[in-house]
């Protein structure tokens, strides 16, 4: 039997679109604790109650359903660039700090842009207000077209809402915008998925870029998705022969403290 894997935290997980199978799957693979972020399926008419219901799914089964497969897992709420109701931003928003007690629902997100217009940016504007006023962390989507054109917007309005750059994860960043966004002081997610990184690339801008606020996942969930991406990632930084302790701080400890999980 080979040595048990190095426990992993993949700060970006979807498991309303994985199997029980699936998700004890991951945690064969080393996934011990986890972060779920809200997205839901987009739809035309979806209502504020919609989003209020899904958030209570994730709080509820969804959670369970991970600390079931073993995966100790937190909750980050908010409303997704991509599914925006076409009213009702203001009744979400205003139930939204109800939820951000109880020490399971650790940060707002994932907000930012996805096509891009005017409805995106206004809410992302107001759902950064409100991170700022609850002093939460906030994990901000980019979306894979356009990446570096939205993500340099986003960028803009994340340094005019005056919340705090450490506040700020900015996630599903490439070899182009990671430089950019730790500049700016953020927090850069380094996805490990068939549509963003593959585990080579990822590693390939940890070899480059040190270890400092740089945060590995897999956004599995939706779609295609590589549910082994985060494990295949650290295997492949242990056999470039980072130390141990490089390897900790990107697949675990930098998104532990970002998310104050400690603190939880
Ligand atoms: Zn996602």
């Amino acid at each position: 039997m080979a040595e048990s894997p190095s426990p992993l935290f993949d700060a970006h997980l979807h498991p309303e679109g994985l199997s029980d199978d699936d998700l004890e799957s991951m945690r064969l693979f080393g996934v011990e604790e986890a972060l779920i972020v809200t997205h839901h399926k987009p739809h035309p008419a979806l209502k504020a109650k919609d989003i209020l219901e899904d958030f209570d799914h994730l709080l509820g089964r969804e959670l369970r359903r991970c600390e079931r497969a073993g995966i100790r897992a937190w909750a980050a709420l908010g409303v997704h660039p991509q599914s925006l109701p076409p009213r009702g931003l203001p009744e979400v928003l205003s139930a939204l700090p109800g939820y951000f007690t109880g020490g399971k629902v650790v940060a707002v997100g994932e907000i930012g842009f996805h096509r891009g217009g005017e409805a995106e940016a206004e809410a992302f504007t107001e759902q950064l207000s409100l991170a700022k006023r609850l002093k939460l962390p906030v994990v901000v989507h980019t979306p894979q077209r356009s990446k570096e054109t939205l993500t340099r917007r986003a960028l803009t309005l994340i340094r005019a809402s005056g919340i705090g750059a450490q506040q700020v994860l900015v996630d599903h960043c490439n070899a182009k915008t990671v430089r950019l966004v730790l500049e700016c002081g953020h927090t850069a997610g380094l996805t490990v998925h068939p549509d963003e990184l593959s585990a080579e690339r990822a590693v390939a801008q940890v070899r480059a870029l040190g270890t400092e606020r740089l945060v590995m996942n897999s956004d599995s969930g939706y779609g295609a998705s590589d549910i082994l991406g985060l494990a295949r990632a650290a295997r492949l930084l242990e056999k470039g022969e980072l130390s141990p302790a490089v390897i900790a701080r990107v697949t675990r400890t930098n998104a532990r403290r970002f998310f104050r999980i400690d603190a939880a």
